[in-house]
């Protein structure tokens, strides 16, 4: 609803009086010139002079959309020339036309373009530690604010700028605090954590879930408001590589990106490039490292924007950085997407703003000339998309889903990017499907179809080697996306145009289903549904007894499958209930006898340790995760270490924690006290840990970690993958390392590795065939057989996909000390991926993925893939959920059970 109220503009600030000389200098205000060694703004300093420049120019407006996770302003500046400052909603209302032009004629839509004025939306410091372009906002706004040149004036006059000083405020005030805090002393001075309370450095990978505050300040506040022409998030990359990366990206593209954006991308790109060449500046690279496959990191390009991706070369934060070996920086060859090497053997902050500044005016100067072209180009990428006529179609959402929560919550997420959904008039059928009135129907011929398209569909990923059957090339992010898998619903592409009557829903949600009648024995919560988690964790809060059932039953007419929460009614618990099922689509029946099943009473409340290294991004989702559904947890510190059992019942290490990581952790050399909690365990922490689990505890390990639990508790499992070091991105130069034997040699030693693990080894003992060509997995759902029998995988369908990223399968060993059951494995099938990129299938079949341990006296849970993937797989979470509250869950007879006692 949000979609168009909401856009009041500060327009109090437009009457300011030009007078260009009374806004204060970067240097005065700031007692420093930005970009000076050893120096940085802090950021309220920074907005506190964005302010200042506000109240005195007529060319700029401040705004604060909002505050973030830890509170901090999150804000938005307006600039243009003053005529266009005084016509915005003019200029808003335009934008808005062109990117929904049903109905508008091509002539009335240049019409448009020339009212019209190209926003150019820029966004800085995402990434925290990234801080050269946060310290350049102050000098391209005080620029833009003060000068008169011909160049400025041409930007003011025909395009308007969104700046968001900093897209993660928080991290900008974590970093520099803790920078200046170590001036002087002898702790190291890079902040060792999460520069953000949750997501950390995968803060920019939340642009399809939506999930942090920030990420949707930006889309809602300013995206889906004012419709900007271009976006430009700017970034720093590593100290060694090219001094900066502008597009053009490297394949791959999503095929749902427009030509015109693709074409845009690289004139925007090759414009600052251009830029850049002019004033002299060396070390530019394009149509390289970076490319444009997932939607985790680009809103825009499927909202009628090029994705404009600025990299620049970082410092040490604030000092130089000074190549090792004296050498210069970056590399020494030219190439046509790398004219002009980098000669120098030194790199600093001012150069990082200096080259950030070049691109901005660049970028800006570029739309400011074409600035109709840009415009109509927008208004035509929406045409197209709303004129689409080629299959698929549109998807088919049935109502009737396992889990109206995850339905609710994709629903949200499409909505939320401002995709329009319709609703079937009548029974319909199409691909030869039966679909029930009420159906939920995405129609791809609609302005934001692109976004649509590529969050509904498989993804086939190109299969990109360095030489054919070489290793891959690696990918900068994910490969497989498909939201319907991630979230847990069933989406069918219709591949002929519909015949069924439509007409398109606000707000679209499942259809509400009231509570039953008060039940004489227990409501019901059906196991499918992750709102059941909602439910027990707010009841036990409450201080209300929740159970399960431990097989399936069947009542009033219903089947329910293994795991159902059971719920005593009483009028707290009754109204508990009907606000969840208002708020989160949580289904709720009612049984009135007992089923002839045994079961569990649920420990009130289960106590959760998170346990989280320093800097690890699966730690931070996770607490992200707890805190939405209620678990009552804490993230555990090292300092008190010891009689795990009286804190907890459960433990859970997220991927990435080693055991390396565990033991040793943070410095104590290098970091104060503050940061005890990240200190080692030592070695007797981690005998700790194992007493724990002997004792009674639960231990779950995801990912990486399951290594750790592997040796912490001899867990009989053995990997089955060969190790290869998890790698995102093409950092390095290996353009064709080819080994030197013949081709054939290769594919011969090749197939050979697959027919048993002594030549897989043999042929990787050989260094002739790389392991990330026999097997490789950079992020994508394969498929998955689940034993729904089993708690850990209650309310599993039978098949799902899971969520697979450089990660590990297992093998189980016969032992005679630890009991094991395979909860998850993978099925017994050539082909194993259902969306994305696998290399290796073969290696997959029939092994295990998720194994349940029986250790003393405790149980272990291993998640050997990363069902919890940033938060983004809500279909899977249940197996964590599972494993964390059926560890202390009391188990009770038949007799017990039908008591609810
Ligand atoms: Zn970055």
């Amino acid at each position: 609803m949000a979609r168009v109220a909401g856009f009041v503009i500060g327009l109090a600030f437009v009457a300011a009086p030009a007078s260009a000389e009374n806004v204060l200098s970067p240097e005065s205000f700031f007692g420093f010139e930005l970009g000076t060694d050893g120096e940085m703004a802090r950021y309220p300093a920074v907005l506190e002079y964005l302010k200042q420049i506000a109240a005195t120019s007529d060319r700029v407006l401040y705004q604060e959309l909002g505050k973030t996770t830890l509170g901090n302003d999150y804000v938005l500046l307006q600039i243009s020339g003053p005529d266009n400052l005084s016509r915005l909603d003019r200029l808003v209302e335009i934008n808005r036309r062109l990117a929904d032009p049903r109905g508008l004629a091509e002539n009335e839509a240049i019409a448009l373009a020339e009212e019209g004025r190209p926003f150019y939306f820029l966004y800085a410091t995402i990434h925290s530690t990234e801080v050269g372009n946060g310290q350049a906002i102050p000098l391209i706004v005080h620029r833009l604010a003060t000068e008169d040149s011909p160049e400025i004036r041409e930007i003011l006059d025909n395009t308007v700028l969104l700046i968001v000083p900093s897209q993660n405020p928080d991290g900008q005030v974590m970093v520099i605090d803790h920078w200046y805090r170590t001036k002087g002393t002898k702790w190291n001075r890079v902040y060792p954590d999460l520069y953000h309370k949750y997501a950390g450095h995968d803060d920019n990978r939340d642009w399809f879930m939506f999930t942090q505050k920030e990420t949707r300040l930006n889309v809602e506040k300013i995206q889906n408001v004012f419709k900007p022409t271009v976006t430009h998030d700017m970034h720093q990359m590593g100290q060694t590589g090219a001094r900066i990366f502008v597009p053009p990206f490297q394949d791959p593209y999503d095929p749902n990106v427009h030509p015109l954006l693709v074409a845009g991308q690289a004139q925007i790109g090759l414009a600052m490039a251009g830029a850049l060449a002019a004033s002299g500046k060396e070390g530019v690279s394009y149509n390289s490292q970076y490319d444009l496959w997932a939607p985790a990191r680009q809103y825009m390009v499927y909202h009628g924007q090029p994705r404009i991706l600025t990299e620049i070369a970082s410092a040490n934060l604030a000092e130089p950085f000074v190549s090792p070996t004296g050498a210069p920086l970056g590399p020494r060859e030219t190439r046509w997407n790398f004219p002009r090497p980098y000669t120098k053997s030194e790199w600093r902050l001012s150069q990082i703003m200096d080259y950030g500044m070049t691109a901005v005016f660049g970028g800006l100067t570029h739309l400011a000339k074409y600035r109709r072209e840009w415009l109509s180009n927008f208004y035509r990428v929406h045409r197209d998309w709303a004129l689409r006529n080629e299959p698929p179609y549109a998807f088919v959402i049935p109502k009737e889903q396992r889990d109206p929560h995850a339905l609710r919550q994709l629903l949200e997420i499409l909505d939320f990017g401002e995709v329009e959904i319709h609703r079937a008039k009548s029974d319909f059928s199409a691909g030869g499907k039966s679909y029930s009135a009420g159906a939920f129907v995405v129609p791809l011929n609609q302005p934001y179809g692109a976004f649509a398209k590529t969050m509904l569909e498989v993804q086939v990923y190109p299969d990109l080697r360095y030489y054919p059957g070489g290793p891959p090339i690696p990918p900068y992010d994910v490969t497989g996306h498909t939201l319907g898998y991630l979230v847990g619903v069933d989406v069918e592409p219709v591949s002929e145009p519909l015949t069924v009557a439509t007409e398109r829903i606000e707000n679209p949600a499942p259809e509400r289903q009231p509570l039953p009648a008060r039940p004489r024995w227990a409501y019901v919560i059906p196991a499918e549904t992750n709102a059941g988690f909602l439910a027990l964790n707010r009841l036990s809060a409450e201080g209300l007894d929740v159970f399960r059932a431990g097989g399936a039953f069947e009542s009033g007419g219903r089947k329910f499958p293994p795991g159902a929460f059971l719920v005593p009614p009483s009028t707290k618990s009754q109204k508990i209930l009907e606000e969840l099922s208002a708020a989160s689509s949580l289904q709720v029946l009612g049984a009135d006898t007992a089923p002839p099943v045994e079961g569990f009473r649920m420990k009130r409340p289960t106590r959760i340790g998170l346990y989280k290294v320093a800097n690890n991004m699966p730690a931070g989702w996770l607490r992200w995760l707890f805190e939405q559904y209620g678990f009552h947890h804490e993230v555990m510190s090292s300092v008190d270490f010891a009689d795990l059992s009286k804190k907890y019942d459960v433990i859970v290490l997220p991927s990435g924690t080693s055991k390396s990581r565990m033991i040793q952790g943070l410095s104590s050399d290098q970091y104060d006290e503050s940061w005890r909690w990240a200190y080692g365990v030592g070695d007797a922490g981690f005998a700790e840990l194992r007493k724990f689990v002997h004792q009674g505890g639960t231990l779950v390990a995801i990912g990486s970690a399951v290594a750790t639990a592997r040796d912490l508790l001899s867990l009989p499992i053995e990997p089955v993958l060969p190790e290869a070091p998890p790698r995102f991105g093409r950092g390095g130069a290996r353009r064709d390392d080819r080994p030197p034997v013949a081709a054939e040699e290769v594919e011969r030693l090749f197939k050979e590795s697959f027919q048993s693990p002594a030549a897989l080894a043999k042929a990787l003992e050989s260094k002739v065939v790389d392991p990330t060509s026999v097997f490789y997995c950079p992020g994508s759902l394969l498929k998955q057989e689940f034993d729904t029998s089993h708690p850990v995988a209650f309310g599993m369908p039978e098949r799902w996909p899971v969520f697979f990223a450089f990660d590990q399968a297992y093998r189980l060993e016969p032992s005679f000390d630890v009991q094991a059951r395979v909860v998850a494995r993978y099925p017994d099938e050539e082909k194993q991926a259902a969306s994305g990129w696998l290399l290796g299938d073969e290696l997959l079949r029939e092994q295990a993925n998720v194994v349940w341990f029986q250790v003393g006296k405790g149980t272990a849970v291993t998640l050997g893939s990363q069902v919890d993937f940033r938060t983004q797989t809500p279909a899977t979470f249940k197996l964590l959920f599972n494993a964390m509250v059926q560890g202390p869950a009391a188990k009770l007879s038949k007799a017990e059970l039908a008591r609810l006692r």
